[in-house]
C-alpha cells in the first residue's frame, strides 16, 4: 500500500520523526560515568510535565499498568479500604488490580459516558469519620469512553471533609496533553505512560509521587520488589537505574520532553482542545453523538463516537483499516460494537485530524450510516481554518 498508514488510536500514538531518530542509536552503557548527567535531566523535566514541584518522579521499563502497581504496592497495605469509581474499561481494570491486591475496594459504579462522581465521593469522605478510607482513586481521562474527570473537584472533596486519604490519579491518556496539576490538586500518585501524550513507543511507565506518598511508603505493608520506591529513589539520587533501563526509550524521552517544553504546556493543551473541538464538530455534523453524556465530560484527547442502533462499530473500524489504511479505536467492554474512537492526542495537527475524520466518514457511509458526504470533514476543516494561528 502506498502512502502512510494513519494511526488514530488513542495510544500508541504517532511518534515524531526526531524522536524516532533519537532512538536509532548504538547501544550505550547505562553505568557509564556520565550517564547520570543525562538521566537526572529526564527526572527534572518530567516533573515539570506532571507539575510536581516537591515530590519525585519514577521511570519504569513497563507500561502504565506497572506504574499503577507501583503506586498501590508502595503506599497501601492488604485490606486497606480504597474509594474508586468505574465508568469505562480502564477505570474497571484499575479496580480489578486493587481487588487482586487484596484491598477493600468501595467501587462507585456510574454510567459509562459520565466520569468520577465527585458528589458521591464527597459524601463518602464526610461519612468516613474514622478515616478508614486510605486512598481515593480517579481516572482523569477514561480512554474507553472519551471522558475527562474533575481531579481538582476530588481534591476539594477531600479537603472539605478534612480527610487524610491519599489521592491517586490515572493520567495515562491525559498527562502531557491536557491540563494536569499534581501540586495544585494535591495528587499523591499520578500515573502515566510513554505511548500517548509523551509521543513515544510503549515501554515506559511514569509515576510521579508527592512527599506524602513517599512517607506512606515507609509503613505500607504490601510486598514489592521490581516496582519498589526505595530502588527508584536511589535511581533519582544517583542517576543509575536498579536494573537495565530501556536506554533507547530514554533517549527518545529526552527529545519528546524537549518538544513538549519548546511548544509550551499551555500551547500543547490549547492545540489538543482545538483538535478535539474539530472532531466534535464533525461528529455533530454527521448527526451522531459522543459517548460522553454531557459537554463537561468531553475529553480533548480521545472522542468515542456512538454509532446508530443496528450498526456494529467494529465494522467501521475494520472498514477504515482495510479500506482507507487508517486505524481508529474499537469500542471496549460494555461499549464494544457501540462506539469507535478517534484519538487526537500527541503529535497531531489539523490536517492529520482531517485525514482521520475523512476515513471515519467514508467508513461510516460504507457501513450504511446515513451521513452526508463531506459533512464531518467540512465542519472540522472550517473550524481548523478559522481557529488557526495567523502566521503570515
Ligand atoms: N489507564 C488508562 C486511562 C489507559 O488509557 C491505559 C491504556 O490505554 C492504561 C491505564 C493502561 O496503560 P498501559 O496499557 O500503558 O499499561
Amino acid at each position: 500500500m502506498a502512502g502512510f498508514t494513519q494511526l488514530f488510536v488513542p495510544g500508541p500514538t504517532n511518534v515524531p520523526e526526531v524522536v524516532r531518530q533519537a532512538m536509532n542509536m548504538p547501544m550505550e552503557d547505562m553505568r557509564a560515568p556520565d550517564y547520570p548527567d543525562f538521566t537526572r535531566g529526564l527526572f527534572t523535566d518530567l516533573m515539570k510535565v506532571f507539575r510536581n514541584e516537591t515530590g519525585r518522579v519514577f521511570i519504569f521499563p513497563s507500561s502504565g499498568t506497572g506504574a499503577w502497581e507501583s503506586a498501590i504496592t508502595n503506599t497501601l497495605s492488604p485490606g486497606d479500604r480504597v474509594l474508586m469509581s468505574r465508568f469505562g474499561q480502564f477505570s474497571h481494570l484499575w479496580v480489578d488490580m486493587c481487588e487482586r491486591f487484596g484491598l477493600d475496594v468501595d467501587v462507585v459504579d456510574v454510567e459509562w459516558g459520565t466520569g468520577c462522581p465527585v458528589e458521591i465521593y464527597a459524601e463518602r469522605l464526610l461519612q468516613d469519620k474514622e478515616h478508614r478510607i486510605k486512598a481515593v482513586f480517579v481516572t482523569h481521562n477514561e480512554t474507553a469512553t472519551g471522558v475527562t474527570s474533575d481531579v481538582a473537584g476530588v481534591r476539594a472533596a477531600l479537603n472539605a471533609a478534612k480527610h487524610p486519604a491519599l489521592l491517586f490519579a490515572d493520567g495515562v491518556s491525559s498527562i502531557g496533553s491536557i491540563d494536569f496539576r499534581q501540586e495544585d490538586w494535591g495528587v499523591d500518585c499520578a500515573v502515566s505512560g510513554s505511548q500517548k501524550g509523551f509521543m513515544l513507543p510503549p515501554g515506559l511507565g511514569f509515576l510521579s509521587v508527592s512527599q506524602k506518598a513517599l512517607a506512606a511508603a515507609k509503613t505500607a505493608g504490601h510486598k514489592r520488589c521490581y516496582f519498589s520506591f526505595e530502588d527508584q529513589i536511589r535511581a533519582n539520587d544517583t542517576g543509575y537505574f536498579p536494573y537495565t533501563p530501556a536506554v533507547q526509550l530514554l533517549r527518545g524521552l529526552r527529545v519528546a520532553l524537549d518538544l513538549l517544553h519548546e511548544e509550551g504546556l499551555e500551547a500543547v493543551f490549547e492545540r489538543h482542545n482545538r483538535l478535539a473541538t474539530g472532531v466534535r464538530k464533525a461528529v455533530e455534523a454527521w448527526g451522531l453523538k459522543l459517548c460522553a453524556k454531557e459537554a463537561k465530560w468531553n475529553s480533548d484527547t480521545v472522542s468515542a463516537v456512538l454509532v446508530p442502533e443496528g450498526i456494529d462499530s467494529a465494522e467501521i473500524v475494520r472498514r477504515a483499516h482495510y479500506g482507507y489504511q487508517t486505524s481508529l479505536g474499537v469500542g471496549l467492554n460494555k461499549v464494544a460494537g457501540k462506539v469507535f474512537r478517534i484519538g487526537h492526542l500527541g503529535w497531531v495537527n489539523d490536517v492529520m485530524m482531517c485525514g482521520a475524520i475523512s476515513a471515519a466518514e467514508m467508513a461510516l457511509r460504507d457501513c450504511g450510516v446515513k451521513v452526508q458526504p463531506g459533512s464531518g470533514v467540512g465542519a472540522a476543516l472550517e473550524h481548523y481554518r478559522l481557529s488557526a494561528q495567523p502566521s503570515l
